[in-house]
């Protein structure tokens, strides 16, 4: 592992000027970080520990545009916002997604901005000798293409990186359309979660929104449009396991009608992937078999499998058809 220089912020504003302009990165639960340091993969010149600053509540908001929401700080831990009692009262589809990923033990450790910035799993990414990764060295190439793809992604994918984003704290919190606060060295700022992640395109490398030295400072959720509400993910095996697809559900039903549904997908795209062509099939129309399996076509549509994983199709279609049809019963 490289060197590196160590400080620990007492406030943001100091945590974002020695994270500024010298390629530094903050490290809270290191979950992703420390593996990644470790594998070479990454090797910052400056480590900003930010678990000392005071982000770490989960909070009503009783004013302005999300009044009736939550604001979540970026430093609250995984498993304390699975159970926080509001978040299992009001959003239950993000409790059922953080306790579907990590381990307990991860989870202990893992905090809401270090998730939102949880890097891919592809296995090329993670391995300097396993060949070409232009999401690790830009311009070099992408070996998944052609090798083992079986996990990567189907949606929102170029000819230069088909890595699947890994979180499902994220696909919950794109149904529930989260606000993302941010501050760096020209102020505070806010991106909406749809906006925040990009798609690959000829920049791989670049993954979301944050300018250099950005810290995300906490979340809001909005009040939440139904109450029915699932987090379903579907894995090789029953925990500890990334999603080969997962989708996030936010509906309301109305006399057996879907008044409004926000609909997100995971383990299939290159970002937390939000399903607006599939919401458009489903409101208005009957909470029924036929108008699921409508919008899980619409879902699927732009689909781009490789061989590997083009079983990924039928499994995201039929993930989102179960998914609706638990969230509105
Ligand atoms: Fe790298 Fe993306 Fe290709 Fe994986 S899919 S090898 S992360 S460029």
């Amino acid at each position: 592992m490289q060197n590196f220089t160590y400080e620990q912020a007492s406030t943001v504003d100091k945590a974002v000027g020695a994270a500024t302009g010298n390629g530094g990165r903050f490290i809270a639960g290191g979950t992703t970080l420390v593996d990644l340091m470790k594998l070479g993969v990454e090797q910052p010149p400056a480590l900003v520990d930010v678990t000392a600053l005071p982000l770490d509540q989960v909070e009503a908001i009783d004013d302005g545009p999300m009044k009736g929401g939550l604001r979540i700080g970026a430093m609250v831990r995984n498993s304390d916002l699975a159970n926080h009692p509001e978040v299992v009262k009001s959003y239950p589809v993000l409790s059922q997604a953080l306790l579907s990923g990590a381990s307990p033990q991860l989870r202990n450790m893992a905090t809401t901005g270090g998730n939102l910035l949880q890097r891919t799993r592809c296995p090329y990414f993670r391995d300097l000798t396993s060949g070409a990764c232009n999401k690790r060295d830009p311009g070099s190439g992408c070996a998944a293409m052609e090798g083992h793809h079986r996990t990567m992604a189907i949606l929102g994918t170029s000819e230069h990186c088909i890595a699947t984003h890994p979180s499902d704290m994220c696909v919950a919190m794109t149904a529930l359309e989260a606000v993302i606060h941010v501050q760096g060295t020209k102020g505070e700022r806010t991106i909406a979660i749809g906006e925040f992640y990009r798609l690959p395109g000829v920049t791989p490398n670049i993954e979301n929104a944050l300018e250099p030295g950005e810290l995300i400072t906490h979340v809001e959720l909005p009040p939440a449009i139904g109450t029915g509400q699932v987090y379903l993910k579907l894995r090789d095996r029953a925990s500890y396991e990334f999603a080969l697809a997962s989708a996030a559900v936010v509906a309301k039903v109305e006399n057996g009608h879907i008044r409004s549904v926000r609909l997100a997908m995971g383990g299939v795209g290159t970002r937390p992937w939000r399903a607006h062509a599939a919401e458009a099939v489903l409101v208005g129309r009957l909470a029924n078999a036929v108008n699921f399996q409508a919008a899980a076509e619409a879902a699927l549509k732009g689909a781009k499998p490789h061989p590997e994983n083009a079983f990924k199709v039928e499994l995201a279609k039929r993930c989102v058809t179960r998914a609706l049809k638990m969230a509105t019963a």
